[in-house]
């Protein structure tokens, strides 16, 4: 059965071809009471339609009618250029690193220099492959794109600098990009400095299970200057052996998809967006559709400033038409027909009003026991902040040990201190619960898990902590009235 989020009880029904009395019952049994033209969520329609004997595969909502995004051929894929995030902590150098190779692009002579912030910048390096950076560093824009549904970037690079070694945020920052699943390559900064010593950034590394590889381990690493540019072009090589490694391809013959970047409301222009496209190929003159946002592109510009009739796989783009600001990390489509974009678009914003701005649904303690028992929750993700780094350690092992044949626990971040944004974050992005041993969430922490949903709790004895989960994952947690 294939359906969208947020179907109506009487659509559903419709569907699967009984009474929408059927429906309604078996959503009471559930504990929810339901009104015919009520819309459900996932996790609902998922449970109901499986009482009735019918396994769902949800749809996004670009996907209804006929948006079907359809397996590319594998002879029409072509390599395509990485793209690169550059995280780390404040001041290790993230900045200097993506000034120095925007400078030392070797395509300005030809094609200009980059002269304009878009978000994103493709350079072409001295062999002539290209990389492509995303233009605001950090871990935070990172998972913020993330928690949208846009993953974007191929490869990270971490920066740490030798005379600093390893901080809070770089463990976040790492811890962020493993959860994403993207491959790491390590930059060891500030190297002309006196005071630097790379090898306790490597003996950082190797405590957190980051072993590079001139010590043995697998990940690339490499020492810089990112002020005076030492060694980047080094870096960049590690970088591109890394992207030779993931093999990446995408079709550039068909019609446009991607991801926003960012997006405003320009005085002179109107509605400007940065676009990554990330298969297919953008064109002057395409109806584009984004989230509850479309328009026939207008004019685009690439990050030299310059007009462009067209751009392909990993290239980034300025684009003038749209009739809104598609928020960063939307996914966007060229689409044929406008009367179904305008459909959709308004499908999308009627929903948005009906539900908030509630993007998706996210796991939470009291649901877990039943989605293990239906089968379809395999992988508990735990973000685990505290106090002092002893009960975080003692804490975090217990909750892992409570893995089981059906279902991993896993947790992808803990660290010391108040639970922050970007927790919560984390939290949209991966689909975890955030615990709290003997810390509260900042004011703006809180306002973010509210609007995101995010499960949130906080525990002042370990034992209690890991009872509840315990209890949780063995279905035995009363849920919270
Ligand atoms: P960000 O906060 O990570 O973006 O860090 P910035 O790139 O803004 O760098 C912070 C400060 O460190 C600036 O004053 C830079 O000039 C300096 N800096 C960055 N990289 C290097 C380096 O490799 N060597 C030296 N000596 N200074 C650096």
């Amino acid at each position: 059965l294939k359906v969208t989020e947020f179907v109506t009880a009487n659509e559903m029904a419709n569907m699967m071809d009984i009474p929408v009395t059927q429906i309604i019952a078996s959503c009471m049994s559930l504990g929810l009471f339901v009104s015919i033209n009520q819309r459900l969520d996932a996790e609902t329609i998922a449970l109901v339609s499986e009482e009735f004997g019918y396994k769902v595969e949800f749809v996004s909502l670009e996907l209804i009618d006929s948006i079907q995004e359809e397996e590319d051929d594998p002879a029409t894929l072509k390599d395509r250029p990485a793209i690169v995030t550059v995280m780390g902590h404040v001041d290790h150098g993230k900045t200097s690193l993506l000034d120095f190779i925007r400078k030392a692009d070797v395509a300005a002579d030809e094609a200009g220099g980059i002269t304009q912030h878009i978000g994103a910048y493709s350079v072409k390096l001295e062999n002539d492959r290209q990389i492509t950076f995303l233009d605001t560093p950090g871990h935070e824009a990172f998972t913020a794109m993330r928690a949208r549904g846009a993953q974007v970037t191929d490869i990270a690079i971490i920066i740490i600098a030798a005379n600093d070694s390893v901080m809070p945020q770089t463990v976040e920052a790492i811890n962020h990009a493993s959860a994403a699943g993207v491959p790491i390559v390590f930059a060891i900064s500030k190297i002309d400095l006196p005071g630097a010593n790379p090898d306790k950034v490597r003996e950082s590394l190797a405590n957190m299970n980051y072993l590079v590889e001139d010590w043995g381990g697998k990940y690339q690493c490499q020492e810089v200057s990112a002020k005076h540019g030492t060694n980047v072009k080094d870096l960049l090589e590690k970088v591109l052996l890394e992207a030779d490694m993931l093999e990446l391809k995408a079709n550039p013959d068909k019609g446009a998809v991607g991801s926003v970047i960012e997006s405003t409301l320009d005085k002179g222009r109107g509605y400007v967006a940065t676009l990554l496209v990330q298969a297919g190929r953008l064109k002057v003159g395409d109806l584009i559709l984004s989230g509850s946002y479309y328009g026939h592109v207008k004019a685009m510009f690439n990050e030299r400033n310059q007009k462009v009739e067209s751009v392909g796989p990993s290239e980034p783009v300025l684009i003038l038409g749209l009739n809104g600001a598609p928020q960063a990390g939307e996914k966007f489509h060229v689409m044929e027909n406008e009367k179904e974009v305008k459909d959709i678009a308004n499908k999308r914003q009627q929903l948005q009003r009906e539900q908030g701005m509630r993007a998706q649904k996210h796991i939470t303690l009291d649901e877990i026991g039943r989605r293990i028992a239906i089968g379809n929750f395999q992988e508990l993700n735990l973000i685990v902040k505290g106090d002092v780094d002893g009960s975080i350690e003692a804490l975090a092992d217990s909750l892992i040990k409570l893995s089981t044949e059906e279902i991993q626990v896993n947790v992808i971040h803990k660290a010391v201190g108040g639970i922050s944004e970007s927790d919560i974050m984390l939290a949209a992005a991966s689909n975890a619960i955030v615990i709290g041993f003997q810390v509260r969430p900042s004011l703006a922490a809180r306002r973010i898990a509210e609007k995101e949903q995010i499960d949130v709790r906080l525990y002042s004895i370990i034992y209690d902590a890991i009872e509840e989960i315990k209890a949780a994952m063995e279905g035995m947690l009363s849920p919270e009235i």
